[in-house]
Parts: C-alpha cells; sequence; structure tokens
C-alpha cells in the first residue's frame, strides 16, 4: 500500500483484483477495489482506517461484499455490512449474499396487479402504488417525506408485505426515533432497518442500499412481497460523490462522477415482480429525494424520476399552509399503480381527481373574485371538502373498505351540508359508525371491493341517515 488517508488507499502489486472485490488489510478491516488503474488500485475502505499504516500489506479475498439474510434479520437494525447496532444481540443468520447482483431480467418478470396499500387516502386513492413498483417521493426538506413511508410500512402490520428501512446519512438521532415509533406501532417485527447514519465513512453510506435490496432479495425469491424504502438516494448521490472526488474520478455535471445515474438504476431495476416460475416475490421500491426550493429539475431528481415508475410529489407550501400529507395532485403520478387498483377505488377516484384538480385551478383564479354564482360556489365547497378528506394525521392509516366508503361519500356530496372545521369530525364517527352498526356492509365491500348499483344505493341510504342524525 502506497497512500492511505480521507478512507482511501492506494494499493500496488494485485495486479488481478477485480472491480469492487473486498481487499483485507493487516488490521483485519476491509477496502472495496474501485478504481483498476494500470499501475495501482483506488481502495475505499469501510472503516475509518485509523489502524491502517503505509506500506502495510493488502490481501485479496476473491469475494465481494456480503450481508446476512434471513428472517432473523427482522426486528433488527444493522449497519451496511450487516452487522448489529441494536442490543439484541449478535445475528446469527444461517445464508449471506452478496450486496451487488444484477437485476433479474424482463422474462423472470410480470406485471404489477395487486396493490401495496399505504393507508393513506390521498396515495391510494390517486397515486396507488402495486406490489413491484418503484414509486419516487420527493419533495424540499421538511415536508412529511419520511412520515409518507413510515405510515406505510405500519400499514403493512395485516398484510403479508415485509419491509426493509435503508436510512442514508441521517442523524443516529432521527434513526434511533423512528425505531421506536416502529416498535410503538407494532411495526418492527416485520421491519429490517439498515442504518449508513451521517457519522459514518462515505463508503458505507454508499454500500447501504445495495446492501439493503440484497436482504429484501432474499425474502422475494422466497415468494414473499417486500417494500424496501431508501431515505434518501440525494444523500446517497452526495457519498458517491465525495468518494469519486476522494478517488480521482472525473467530476462532471454538479460535480457528480459521469456513473451517478448507472449508480441509482442498477438499484432500483433490482426492484419488480416475479413471475411464478421463479417464485411470485416482489420488491416495491420507495426511494425517496430531497429537492432544493422545490425544483424537481436538477440533475439527481431528474435521473431518478427516469428511472422510477411514478413520484409523490410533496410541496412545503401546503405542507405549512395545514394540508397533510403535503401531495401535490398536478405534479404526483403513478404509471403502474392503476392496474393494481380495486375497482371501487378506481370508479371513486378517477372523478376524484379531476374534481380536485378543477378546484385546485378555480380557487387560485377566485381569490381576486367576491361575487360567486351558485355553481361556482358550490363547486369550491365540494373542492374545499376533497382537500379536508385527504388531510390525514401521521400514523393513522386507514383500511382500504373506509377509504372507499369516505371517499366515496365526499365524492357524492355527502359532506355538502357539513362546516369545514367538523370534515375530519364527521369523517372518523362516519367510520366508527360502520364500524360499529353497519358490518355487514362493510363485509360485502370488502369480499370483492367492487361498488354495485345496488350496494351504491344502500351506501348512500346509510350515509344519508346518519348525518340527518349527525347533524340533529
Ligand atoms: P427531512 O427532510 O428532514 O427528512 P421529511 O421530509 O422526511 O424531513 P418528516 O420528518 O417526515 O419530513 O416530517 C416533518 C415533520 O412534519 C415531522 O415533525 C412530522 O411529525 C410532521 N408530519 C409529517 N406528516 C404529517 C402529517 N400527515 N400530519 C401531521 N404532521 C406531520
Ligand atoms: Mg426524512
Amino acid at each position: 500500500m502506497t497512500q492511505v488517508g480521507n478512507g482511501i488507499a492506494r494499493v500496488t502489486g494485485l495486479k488481478s483484483a477485480l472491480s469492487g472485490e473486498l481487499l483485507q488489510f493487516e488490521d483485519a478491516s476491509y477496502g472495496i477495489a474501485m478504481n483498476l488503474d494500470e499501475d495501482s488500485i483506488g481502495v475505499v475502505l469501510l472503516s475509518g482506517g485509523e489502524e491502517i499504516a503505509e506500506g502495510g500489506f493488502v490481501t485479496r479475498t476473491k469475494q465481494i461484499a456480503q450481508i446476512p439474510v434471513g428472517d432473523t434479520l427482522l426486528g433488527r437494525v444493522v449497519n451496511a455490512l450487516g452487522q448489529p447496532l441494536d442490543q439484541k444481540g449478535p445475528l446469527i443468520a444461517q445464508q449471506a449474499r452478496p450486496i451487488e447482483r444484477v437485476a433479474p431480467g424482463i422474462l423472470a418478470r410480470r406485471s404489477v396487479d395487486v396493490p401495496l396499500l399505504t393507508g393513506i387516502k390521498a396515495i391510494d386513492a390517486m397515486v396507488p402504488i402495486g406490489r413491484g413498483q418503484r414509486q419516487l417521493i420527493i419533495g424540499d426538506r421538511q415536508t412529511g417525506k419520511t412520515a409518507l413511508v413510515l405510515d406505510t410500512i405500519i400499514n403493512q402490520k395485516d398484510s403479508d408485505v415485509v419491509c426493509v428501512y435503508v436510512a442514508i446519512g441521517q442523524k443516529n438521532s432521527t434513526v434511533s426515533a423512528l425505531v421506536n415509533t416502529l416498535a410503538e406501532h407494532n411495526a418492527l417485527r416485520y421491519t429490517t432497518i439498515v442504518v449508513a447514519g451521517a457519522s459514518e465513512p462515505a463508503s458505507l453510506q454508499y454500500l447501504a442500499p445495495y446492501s439493503g435490496i440484497a436482504v429484501a432479495e432474499h425474502w422475494m425469491e422466497h415468494g414473499c412481497d417486500v417494500l424496501i424504502a431508501f431515505d434518501d438516494l440525494s444523500k446517497h448521490a452526495v457519498a458517491y460523490r465525495a468518494m469519486s472526488l476522494l478517488l480521482r474520478r472525473p467530476p462532471g455535471r454538479e460535480a457528480y462522477p459521469g456513473d451517478i445515474f448507472y449508480l441509482h438504476s442498477r438499484l432500483l431495476e433490482r426492484a419488480g415482480r416475479l413471475s411464478e416460475t421463479y417464485g411470485g416475490g416482489s420488491i416495491t421500491a420507495l426511494p425517496i429525494v430531497e429537492t432544493q426550493g422545490g425544483d424537481m429539475s436538477s440533475y439527481i431528481p431528474t435521473n431518478i424520476i427516469s428511472i422510477t415508475d411514478g413520484q409523490i410529489y410533496l410541496e412545503t407550501e401546503s405542507f405549512n399552509a395545514g394540508v397533510r400529507p403535503a401531495i401535490n395532485p398536478g405534479l404526483s403520478v403513478s404509471r403502474v399503480g392503476g392496474a393494481a387498483q380495486v375497482k371501487a377505488m378506481k370508479k371513486i377516484a378517477g372523478p376524484l381527481r379531476i374534481e380536485l384538480a378543477q378546484y385546485r385551478e378555480l380557487a387560485s383564479f377566485m381569490q381576486f373574485s367576491s361575487d360567486l354564482d351558485d355553481e361556482t360556489r358550490a363547486r369550491l365547497r365540494h373542492g374545499e371538502r376533497i382537500v379536508e378528506v385527504f388531510k390525514q394525521p401521521q400514523y393513522r392509516p386507514t383500511p382500504l373498505v373506509y377509504e372507499i366508503i369516505v371517499l366515496f361519500a365526499v365524492q357524492n356530496g355527502c359532506f355538502a351540508e357539513i362546516k369545514i372545521e367538523d370534515v375530519q369530525d364527521f369523517e372518523y364517527k362516519l367510520i366508527e359508525h360502520f364500524l360499529n352498526w353497519q358490518a355487514d356492509i362493510v363485509e360485502e365491500i370488502s369480499r370483492t371491493y367492487e361498488l354495485s348499483p345496488d350496494l351504491e344505493k344502500r351506501l348512500l341510504e346509510i350515509i344519508g341517515h346518519f348525518k340527518t342524525s349527525y347533524l340533529a
């Protein structure tokens, strides 16, 4: 080894080392061969590198980095190399897999047609996510990005979906609060958390998402549906840039190296849904990207938008105005999730989305005029109620059948006479009413998730009666 510093070592003599190979140093720590130059190798260290001295020996391992996988990881918090960070003792995993792997090919896949329910009304209705989909969550800092992911994980409580949450470049205190929240909501038992904190070497932050998806792949190949979140890929890109600059790779746009697109495409391509012959499992990926000043068109966001199947765009303005989750319905899309949406939801959500869009346009236009005709006033009233119903506090995922009932009610104008400040109360009481007194109809909807004209008529009647007694 000729040189060491800043988490990078330069090694000579290992002529046949492979790109991405794990190399071992004298103090038993490891590094990854990244730059294979003609007369030396650029190695990123996986530890702080304080113990490594120039002139020391380096040996090949002929392996790439691996991570333990399997059910023993459920409920555990590990670093990018799979070493436990919680106080729950050593990890006894039966198997390990390389963290880098080629994504499944076209023939091994099938299309998305099973919903992955978030329990968040606005998402399940307007930007539905299917199992195997890659849906980007994008927005400025502090707009509720992590909260969306957290609620989605909590909502898998009664489903068969296993979750992996990858925290990249975050403060340890933030991650530990998140772990506690998951534990409080009984969601840790089906979740693995992979952490490469802000204080860790860039090399580990770079590896963490690949480690996380390797853990997920193991379950997918055993026929499970897995949800994985990367929080967030902006910090991942920054870590990779730091590494690349130290390795003296030529900087490109915004000083990112030329292969920054490949960094994320080879990660997200590993999500998807396998065909029956390959076990039928899936990985749904929710990458998070942080924007600056709402700019979706900068380098990293546009890259990732083009690799994903849609995005949920969160905006600061709505967030601060109390519209939470702060989803912008115009800029948020889901390109494949519609195929996975249940019939009832699809039928209600279509018109709802249009009415909401019309309302937003009308509202921005109408702030300048005072005398409105009755029809415009009614449309504004209707839109306000849709916005209100789409507001949802944290940690309160709604089961699908109640999402359908509430959205059916608002779409059919049943909220029209409810005062705006009572909308949420009315919604909760309506759900409670169905829960306690209308078990038959709830069961009937849950059987097929389809609304026949007869069922719609009965729903309208029940909601009408309930409203009369609520208003009285
Ligand atoms: P960062 O950029 O710092 O990672 P973020 O975009 O991930 O932020 P969160 O941490 O999820 O944002 O949320 C920011 C704050 O807003 C948190 O205090 C969270 O509790 C609150 N919050 C998020 N969603 C909601 C919601 N639906 N209702 C009420 N409060 C919310
Ligand atoms: Mg966050």
